[in-house]
């Protein structure tokens, strides 16, 4: 049987593509070679575009309530803050969310997980594309399944939603131009005390170079990333 779309990596390029061709009445498949989804944070803010993308398939409700509406943004310099902006009022108007919405991916990914669920897809886990070729009319994929045997999957169309090491790209040979900081950057998600603990966003200007404060849904959780020094 030939499968109308088989997309390739459920991270949240493939939850949102399989959710919306569902939602369109295009059958899919979609797969993941991990065993479960991601469990930590990543990226997380949403933007105001997304979130109206996702109004227009009944998910900017739930994605909304499960987030943090980022509205102000505050600027330091050395222990004092140089500057406060509320950039949340310059949207007013013209988006019903005129804000940034911090929701950390492992959540998101987990209701998009779900959303797709109650629309009768499942995520395909353990099921690894090893390779493919262009059939003309069709496209002929091999898949490693989760017991190590193979099968030989045919599609109309391949959706290479695999991430940075896209296994879809290599066989195109699309390549992935682009570059790397020379920085070291952490990230770290953390309970603390302090001005910066208030649920806005907090930046630092000084000498420690880039410092930022994301605030996070609950008591005083926040995502700190900045450079290693
Ligand atoms: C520590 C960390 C912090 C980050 N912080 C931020 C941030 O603050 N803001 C931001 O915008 N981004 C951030 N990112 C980046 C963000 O996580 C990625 O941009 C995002 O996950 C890309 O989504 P994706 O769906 O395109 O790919 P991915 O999330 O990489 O998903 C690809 C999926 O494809 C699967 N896959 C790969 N190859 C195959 C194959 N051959 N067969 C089957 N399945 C396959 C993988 O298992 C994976 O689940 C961060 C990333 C990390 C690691």
């Amino acid at each position: 049987m030939i499968q109308p779309v088989l997309i390739v990596g459920a991270g949240p390029t493939g939850l949102v593509l399989a959710l919306w061709l569902t939602r369109l009445g295009v059958k899919v498949r979609i797969i993941d070679k991990t065993a479960e989804p991601g469990t930590t944070s990543r990226a997380l803010a949403v933007q105001t575009r997304t979130l109206e993308f996702y109004r227009q398939i009944d998910l900017a409700t739930t994605v909304v309530e499960h987030g943090v509406r980022l509205v102000v943004a505050n600027f330091w310099v050395r222990a004092t803050r140089v500057a406060r902006a509320r950039f949340g009022d310059g949207g007013v108007g013209l988006s019903p969310f005129p804000y940034a919405l911090i929701f950390p991916q492992d959540e998101h990914e987990r209701v998009l997980i779900e959303r797709l669920r109650e629309l009768g897809v499942t995520v395909e886990r353990r099921v690894e594309l090893l390779g493919f070729e262009d059939a003309g009319d069709r496209v002929r994929a091999r898949l490693r399944r989760a017991d190590g045997t193979e099968e030989a999957c045919e599609a109309a169309y391949i959706a290479g939603c695999d991430g940075a090491h896209s296994t879809v790209r290599d066989g195109l040979a699309i390549g992935f131009p682009g570059g790397t900081y020379a920085h070291v950057f952490y990230v770290a998600d953390v309970e603390a005390r302090g001005p910066a603990m208030d649920g806005e966003l907090h930046g630092a200007l000084d000498e420690a170079e880039f410092l930022v404060v994301f605030p996070l849904k609950g008591n005083r959780r926040a995502r700190l990333i900045g450079v290693v020094r």
